[in-house]
């Protein structure tokens, strides 16, 4: 479990005592550090085995000493001592107020995984009362208002290393989230310059950010906007897609419940550069606190008169209707998301004709989502187009929300710049698998991505570094998994999923999702068979580039992937005579 570097000093510390007891503390300390700083029982058991003491022991250790955690810390673990010494010079306010300022209290950790507190006796710094220890660093004569300096700052180098333009406002602790608090976080000036630009320079200007479609395609947003039909005579529509429904995707909630206003913004400036008077926000029927969020919003910014007819006296009149959904994954696809929107059944169409000539009720339409939007107030703000660029590698540009979940310590969604490896994003920003478990594997870009084996995660996660590697990061959804799941069950739960989402129109699809299913539940009865897994990677190749929308290459690319990189896994399940 010991990484190379740490067993190298666990295997000199045994050798400096008499008997591997004695070496039992220095090796639990290298044990909470490797494992993001605390003790689970896996780990308590492997130093257990390294001593050769009973597990038992091993607990009746941890237990005794203040030093060792049994539950994760978070990434600054504020030690407040309020011993004596420290008491007597305000140690005790100072938790106090340090457990206001944070909004938890001591022995907690806050919601963003940042700071956790912990009340300490004596910490030996008594003469530069009161003292307060930052995972290993002391600091003395710590006042409230230099406590809230350094609050300020690690959680500003926190946000730097994680957030740079979605999560600006969202990781502030006092951002209400209301029209005011977004103006007075820059709210809406991006909106005011492109009202003054033409609308076609607009969208020069996100053609030149590179930014790329977050939805899942990665198509240049630019690009979409500049294939609009014009001169038709019939109106433009803009529709948000928040349809998030790809298993492993939770970004754009996040956007719409927290900072409903930075992506109105965005829709709003979308809707200027392709003239379009009435942008549409479809949003999963799911998603009810985000609705609500977004209704009090829309009704905030015609309340303001920043919607409705001539907001900032731009001549342009803005209508935004918020729509709900009512459950049904393919809604995601843009075409059977406008279906859906015109009061149909949600069913993917031929294409051509594209959205962009013909989509709401037969009118030009961008369908775009709600990520994507929300980035425009920064790519069209001062230096926003080069600033956006140099977040990642040419072709990759901007930051992304990537949701993380599955077996990691800290699963979350994370604003991240686009040359971030996946190693780090799971160790680093994730905590490491939880349990002290090893990785087994990673669905890297929701459900539909191929697999990644856990010697495949070394790699820049982005679209180009992933799409090298045979994968792709689709909608920036990683599930991570470790080395006790059944990946043949968890192959069964996701072709469940496209059975149960395929809309059925055509034939490879339709059967194809049913019949890959119905494969491995004979698997997991324990009937499956060397002729009966390539019959499953034939199903699934069968659909893969056959069918109208892309569900048929989304369920078939897990199972195809699944089947190369784990077939040992299958072949437990194999029928024995
Ligand atoms: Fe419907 Fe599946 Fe065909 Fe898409 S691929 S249109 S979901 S049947």
């Amino acid at each position: 479990m010991f990484s190379k570097d740490i067993q190298t000093q666990v295997d000199k510390l045994l050798s400096h005592y008499p008997i591997r007891q004695n070496a039992l503390i220095p090796i639990l300390h290298l044990a909470q550090n490797e494992n993001e700083g605390w003790l689970t029982e896996a780990w308590m058991q492997h130093v257990a085995d390294i001593c050769e003491v009973p597990l038992t022991h091993v607990e009746g250790v941890v237990t005794f000493y203040t030093m060792f955690r049994l539950k994760p810390p978070g990434k600054y673990h504020l030690q407040v001592c309020t011993c004596v010494p420290c008491c007597l010079v305000g140690g005790t306010e100072l938790l106090e107020h340090t457990e206001k300022k944070l909004g938890i209290h001591a022995g907690y950790t806050t919601d963003d995984g940042i700071f956790s507190i912990e009340e300490m006796e004596c910490i030996g710094a008594c003469s530069f009362a009161p003292a307060v220890i930052v995972n290993e660093d002391y600091h003395e004569q710590v006042t409230p208002e230099s406590m809230d300096k350094m609050i300020d700052e690690l959680r500003k180098k926190k946000m730097a290393e994680e957030t740079l333009v979605l999560f600006k406002n969202i990781r502030n602790p006092n951002y209400d989230k209301s029209l005011s608090a977004y103006k007075k976080s820059g709210g809406f000036k991006s909106l005011k310059k492109v009202f003054g630009m033409k609308p076609d320079e607009v969208v020069q200007e996100v053609k030149e950010s590179g930014i790329r479609g977050r939805g899942g395609a990665g198509f240049p947003t630019g690009l979409k906007w500049s294939f609009m039909a014009k001169g038709t005579g019939k109106p433009s529509y803009l529709v948000a897609n928040a349809d998030e429904s790809e298993p492993g995707t939770c970004k754009d909630r996040e956007l719409m419940l927290k900072d409903p206003h930075m992506f109105l913004e965005g829709l709003m400036i979308g809707c200027y550069a392709i003239g379009c008077h009435h942008g549409y926000v479809y949003v999963r029927g799911e998603y009810f606190p985000s609705i609500k969020s977004l209704n009090e919003a829309v009704d905030e910014l015609y309340a303001d008169g920043l919607l409705g007819l001539d907001p900032m006296g731009s001549g342009f009149n803005l209508d935004i209707t918020i729509h709900t959904g009512a459950g049904a994954y393919i809604c995601g696809e843009e075409s059977a998301l406008l279906d859906s929107l015109e009061g149909k059944r949600g069913h993917p169409r031929v294409k051509p004709p594209f959205p962009a000539v013909s989509g709401f009720n037969g009118c030009p339409t961008s369908v775009n989502n709600v990520e994507t939007l929300a980035c425009m107030p920064f790519i069209l703000g001062d230096n926003g187009v080069e600033d956006f660029k140099n977040f990642g590698p040419q072709n990759n540009s901007g930051t992304h929300l990537v949701s993380l979940s599955g077996h990691v310590n800290r699963p979350g969604v994370y604003e991240l710049r686009m040359d971030v490896n996946m190693k780090d994003i799971i160790y680093e920003f994730g905590g490491g698998i939880r349990n002290g478990k090893k990785l087994k594997g990673v669905i890297p870009g929701g459900s539909s991505s191929p697999v990644m084996t856990a010697d495949e995660v070394d790699v820049v996660y982005n679209f180009d570094d992933l799409a090298k590697k045979g994968t792709m990061m689709g909608s920036s959804a990683m599930m991570v998994f470790d080395e006790d799941t059944d990946v043949v069950k968890l192959l069964h739960r996701i072709t469940r999923f496209y059975a149960h989402e395929s809309c059925g129109q055509c034939t490879p699809c339709r059967e194809g999702t049913h019949w890959s299913r119905q494969i491995i539940r004979d698997f997991l009865s324990g009937n499956g068979s060397e002729e009966k897994l390539q019959r499953l990677n034939r199903v699934g190749g069968n659909m893969m580039g056959t069918t109208l929308c892309a569900l048929g290459d989304a369920a078939a690319m897990p199972i195809q992937s699944f089947v190369k990189k784990f077939p040992e896994e299958f072949r437990k399940y194999y029928a024995t005579v």
